[in-house]
């Protein structure tokens, strides 16, 4: 009951009343503990102990009224009447534990006793807030707490489970048989006798699947016997599954975009347009660890053809058939081809298929992992763009090398870049070739006469008849105008002739075009055999071809006229033997 009087302890509440011989009553009292008085009938206190003052005091001052309550009840109903009494004071509440005894005597004394309970309240209340806290923290945390028996048995687990189990689940279970690899752990942290901080343990959940859990524990040591006794392990899983997901993710990812920089880079650092799918193929084996790649490219409408490949290709010849199933961009195809599991995509370029890739491993070895599909789907991206790159550097060429109205090759490409291979090559091969120089005659008349698209159609029938007297091996070059040039491989001398003598029959087609009867369309050809044995250099035979043209111009054109062999350089050349005069 709250009080203004400021009371403090009942200790501090002393008051000797007593004098003289001590009587029964002050004996029987000064043997209690705490403090204890008489009440007479008439509510006055009749005798008190050495600490009976202050609870003399709030009897007479009816500062608890409860007590007086409590006097009554035990006098009616005879029996004894106990409760709490709360008090304020300066010094915070005080709780008295209070006993009141009747029938001590006949007039109605009775006997009250009171004991300061105020600290054992105090030490049960921080008790029951501790463990409330406690109990909070553990219920609240998303952290698994638990305790181990001495065989490492869970014998509490947080109520909230673990590792997708209810607690039901885990008690009287051996830690150990939720945790991966637990022989790897000496003793295995659960059963552990001494305090452990941050173990990392992958343990088994109950889906199957995997978690990662950061271990931390204490020992639960026990008196027995005047000995400690270590009796279990108590700790907290804190399960950092998803952070090392998102970790090992991000350096996947890293990994991912270094293998990615090194391919592109290695593709951009090539110069040379066909050199960069040799360099990617290798790049991507390399960077994926497979035992090979292939890259393809596709035309409208062609089939794949390869481009480019690296490592192994032993029995993959089945793969390009099976490339046709990739008819959308983002479409991965796995395949087992003979020894070989292969992961193929195609390469696009503004949603148009324009090749593929494939790399391929043994059949025995992994499944394809997330790496490689992300990888080679970024890889297939950056194709898809060197595909197109190599396809317009194709058509610049093939436009700076061919004569856009013949589709012949033009001079340039035909001196520069396809006689100096040719004969280059019949060195090795040591072969006779024919260089034939064609010029129309009077063409300008068919010009002037019927304009200059008969004109140009007559350029294009002699350029098919040019044609059919050529080999696919051969090659034809419009040199400019009306005048063309036809290098026939491997052939003789002496077929050389006849060819030449049906090329000036044939020519006789031409006439349709002419501009008047008195010149009529034909050809003048002059020509020059190369033979590797004589050395001779390109600009010679050109030389020789060209004059022999002219040869067959002057000797009235509409025929044919074979160059003399090239003269032979000797060695006494361009020295002059002057005969000693006589003097
Ligand atoms: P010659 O018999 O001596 O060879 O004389 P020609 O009349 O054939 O005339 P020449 O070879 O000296 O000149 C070729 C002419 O061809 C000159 C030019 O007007 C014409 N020409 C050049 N290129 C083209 C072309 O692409 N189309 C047409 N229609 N005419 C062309
Ligand atoms: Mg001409």
């Amino acid at each position: 009951m709250p009080t203004d009087q400021p009371l403090g302890s009942l200790e501090n509440l002393d008051k000797n009343n007593v004098s003289g011989e001590p009587s029964p009553q002050e004996v029987l009292l000064a043997g209690y503990p705490g403090a204890a008085l008489l009440v007479n009938g008439e509510g006055k206190v009749s005798c008190s102990n050495a600490k009976g003052a202050g609870l003399e005091a709030l009897i007479q001052h009816e500062a608890a009224p409860e007590i007086r309550e409590m006097i009554d009840h035990a006098r009616a109903q005879g029996c004894v009447a106990a409760g709490s009494v709360s008090l304020n004071s300066a010094k915070g509440e005080i709780v008295l534990e209070i006993s009141v005894i009747p029938g001590l005597s006949n007039d109605g004394e009775v006997l009250v006793m009171a004991r300061d309970m105020t600290m054992e309240r105090n030490l049960r209340t921080a008790l029951v807030e501790s463990r409330q806290r406690y109990k909070d923290l553990v219920e609240v945390s998303s952290d698994f707490s638990w305790e181990t028996g001495t065989g490492g048995e869970f014998i509490f687990v947080s109520p909230k489970g673990a590792l997708g189990y209810q607690v039901e689940e885990l008690i009287g279970k051996k830690a150990e048989e939720f945790v991966l690899l637990p022989e790897e752990f000496s003793p295995l942290p659960f059963a552990s006798s001494k305090a452990l901080d941050d173990i990392e343990i992958w343990m088994r959940n109950k889906d199957g699947s995997t978690a990662c859990v950061v271990l931390s524990c204490v020992p639960l040591i026990a008196e027995e016997d005047g000995e400690e006794q270590w009796k279990g392990s108590r700790g907290v899983c804190r399960n950092v599954t998803e952070e090392r997901e998102n970790e090992s993710a991000l350096a996947r990812a890293r990994r991912r975009e270094q293998h990615l920089n090194y391919i592109v880079s290695t593709i951009r650092d090539e110069l040379e347009p066909h050199n960069m799918l040799s360099a990617a193929a290798a790049a991507t084996a390399r960077a994926l660890g497979v035992t090979g790649c292939r890259i393809y490219r596709r035309g409208q409408e062609e089939p794949f053809r390869i481009a480019a490949e690296h490592g192994n290709v032993e029995g993959l010849g089945g793969l390009d058939n099976k490339l046709a199933a990739l008819d959308s961009g983002d479409k991965l195809a796995e395949m087992q081809i003979g020894k070989w599991r292969v992961l193929a995509t195609a390469t696009n370029y503004r949603q148009r298929i324009n090749g593929a890739i494939s790399i391929w491993k043994p059949v025995d070895d992994e499944e394809w992992d997330d790496d490689h599909l992300l990888l080679i789907s970024d890889v297939a991206n950056q194709l898809g763009i060197a595909n197109e790159q190599i396809s317009n550097h194709e058509r610049i060429l093939a436009l700076s090398r061919t004569d856009s109205m013949t589709g012949l090759l033009n001079r340039r490409a035909f001196y520069e870049e396809d006689l100096p291979r040719r004969i280059s090559r019949l060195q090795r091969s040591r072969e006779t070739a024919a260089l034939f120089f064609v010029d129309m005659d009077n063409f300008k008349r068919v010009n002037d006469v019927h304009g200059h698209q008969a004109g140009d159609d007559a350029i294009l029938s002699l350029r098919d008849l040019l044609m059919e007297m050529s080999r696919p091996g051969d090659v034809i070059a419009r040199l400019g105008g009306d005048e063309f040039a036809m290098w026939l491989d491997g052939i003789s001398p002496k077929v050389t002739e006849t060819r030449a003598a049906r090329l000036i029959e044939a020519s006789h087609s031409l006439r349709e075009f002419s501009g008047d009867d008195d010149h009529p369309l034909g050809i003048s050809v002059g020509v020059a055999i190369y033979d590797p044995d004589e050395n001779e250099a390109l600009e010679d035979i050109v030389v020789r071809a060209d004059k022999a043209m002219y040869e067959a111009k002057n000797a009235g054109k509409g025929g044919y006229f074979m160059a003399a062999p090239p003269v032979i350089a000797d060695p006494g050349e361009g020295v002059r033997t002057i005969e000693k005069p006589k003097l």
